[in-house]
C-alpha cells in the first residue's frame, strides 16, 4: 500500500503478547501527519527495521536498557528516513537520515537522533551491515571474543544480520568457523558464500553428537545469539579460557516461563568455574561513543574489498510489519529483515 501525503499509518502495540505474538498484538491506525515546530524535522519512513530486540519490548516488563511499549503506543525501531520538511538548521528537505522513527510512515525529530547518511547506494544497509546489527557482531566477537588465528569459533542464527557478520569477521581474523543456522538452505549459504568451515542445522535431533564431531578441538570462542538447545550443546565442548559474548537468547524471548527441570545451573557454574571461561553480556548501546567510528571504517573497507558480504530480507510494505516480525522469532528471515516501507526517492 504506497504512502499517503496526508495520512499517518502507524503500528502500535495492542495487547502484551502471551508465548508467540500474533497478528492480534499489533493494531494499524491512521493519524494526521505530524507538524514540525521550530526546530524539528518531518520524516517520511524509507526502510525500517525488524529485530529481535523489539519483542522484549512488548513485555510489560521491559529489558532494562529501554522503557517497552505500553498498550497503545507505537512499535519501536530504527528506520532510514527521508527528511520530508526541515525547520531544524542541521537538516535539509530530501536528506536521507537514520531514524527511530519506528512503526509509522512519518514522524517528527527535533534531530538529536538523527544521523545524516549522505546518498547512500543501498540506504538500508544502514539498518543492517554498516549499522547496528553488522556493529554488535564487530563489538561482541573483536573486542569481548577476541579470537585468534587457528582457534575455533562457534555461532548459531549464523546466516542473520549479527551471526552472518560475527562468522565472516572471524574468517578474517584467521579462525576456524562453526556456524549453526535453522535449515539446510541456510547451511548451504554459510558454507557456500560467508565461507564457514561447516554449518550445521540447529533442529537436527543429533546437533550435540554434530557438534562435538564438527570440533574435534573444542570450542574457544562461542558468540551466544539464541541459547537454549544450542547452548546445552556447547557447554561441554568449550575449552579452557573460552570467551562466550553473550549477545542475545533469541530462543528465550517467546517463552512466559522456565523450562522444566533438571536445573542446569551448577552444570554451568561449575563449567564457567573450572575451565575459567569468561561469560560477558553486552548490549550495543554503550559502545557507540568509544568504537562506531573504528567500525565504519574497517566494514567500509571490508565490504569495498569484498572481503564481507551482506544478505538482506527485504518485505513490502508496513502492512506486513507484523507478520515479518512474528517470522523473525521462526526463523523465517534469510538475512537481515527490514522492511520497504515507502519510495527511497
Ligand atoms: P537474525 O537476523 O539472526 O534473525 C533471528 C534468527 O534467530 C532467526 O532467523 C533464526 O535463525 C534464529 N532463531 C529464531 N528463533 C530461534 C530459536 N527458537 N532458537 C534458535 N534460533 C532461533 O537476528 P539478529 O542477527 O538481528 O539478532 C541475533 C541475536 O543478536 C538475537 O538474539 C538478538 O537479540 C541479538 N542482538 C543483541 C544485541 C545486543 O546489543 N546485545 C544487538 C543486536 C542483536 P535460524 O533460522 O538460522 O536458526
Amino acid at each position: 500500500m504506497p504512502q499517503s501525503k496526508t495520512v499517518n499509518r502507524r503500528v502500535v502495540l495492542a495487547r502484551h503478547p502471551r508465548g508467540a505474538p500474533t497478528l492480534q498484538d499489533f493494531r494499524f491506525e491512521e493519524v494526521p501527519l505530524p507538524t514540525p515546530r521550530e526546530g524539528e524535522v518531518l520524516l517520511r519512513t524509507v526502510y525500517l527495521s525488524l529485530d529481535p530486540y523489539m519483542r522484549n519490548m512488548m513485555d510489560e516488563v521491559g529489558p532494562g536498557y529501554a522503557p517497552p511499549v505500553k498498550p497503545g503506543e507505537r512499535m519501536v525501531g530504527g528506520t532510514v528516513s527521508r527528511v520530508v520538511e526541515s525547520k531544524h538548521p542541521s537538516f535539509r528537505a530530501g536528506e536521507l537520515v537514520l531514524s527511530n522513527a519506528g512503526w509509522q510512515d512519518y514522524a517528527v525529530s527535533d534531530g538529536k537522533d538523527l544521523v545524516a547518511l549522505g546518498e547512500m547506494a543501498r540506504p538500508s544497509w544502514a539498518l543492517g551491515g554498516l549499522g547496528m546489527p553488522a556493529f554488535t557482531a564487530y563489538v561482541g566477537l573483536l573486542d569481548l571474543g577476541q579470537p585468534k588465528a587457528g582457534e575455533t569459533v562457534v555461532v548459531a542464527a549464523a546466516t542473520g544480520a549479527v551471526g552472518a557478520v560475527v562468522g565472516q569477521l572471524a574468517k578474517l581474523r584467521g579462525a576456524r568457523v562453526v556456524g549453526i543456522a535453522g535449515g539446510q538452505d541456510k547451511c548451504r549459504y554459510a558454507v557456500e558464500e560467508l565461507g564457514f568451515d561447516v554449518c550445521l542445522d540447529r533442529r537436527d535431533s543429533n546437533l550435540a553428537e554434530r557438534l562435538a564431531a564438527a570440533c574435534p578441538n573444542g570450542i574457544d570462542v562461542y558468540f551466544e545469539n539464541v541459547g537454549g538447545e544450542v547452548f546445552d550443546a556447547v557447554l561441554p565442548l568449550l575449552n579452557n579460557h573460552a570467551r562466550v559474548p553473550v549477545c542475545g537468547v533469541i530462543s528465550n524471548y517467546n517463552a512466559d516461563s522456565l523450562p522444566p527441570g533438571p536445573n542446569q545451573l551448577p552444570r554451568l557454574l561449575t563449567t564457567v568455574l573450572q575451565k575459567r571461561i569468561r561469560l560477558e553480556g553486552f548490549i550495543i548501546l554503550d559502545h557507540y561513543a568509544t568504537r562506531f567510528e573504528d567500525f565504519r571504517r574497517d566494514m567500509g573497507a571490508w565490504l569495498g574489498a569484498g572481503k564481507v558480504k551482506l544478505r538482506e530480507d527485504v518485505v513490502d510494505g508496513m502492512e506486513n510489519a507484523p507478520a515479518a516480525f512474528i517470522g523473525l522469532l521462526e526463523g523465517r528471515n534469510f538475512g537481515k529483515l527490514v522492511v520497504r516501507v515507502g519510495d527511497a526517492s
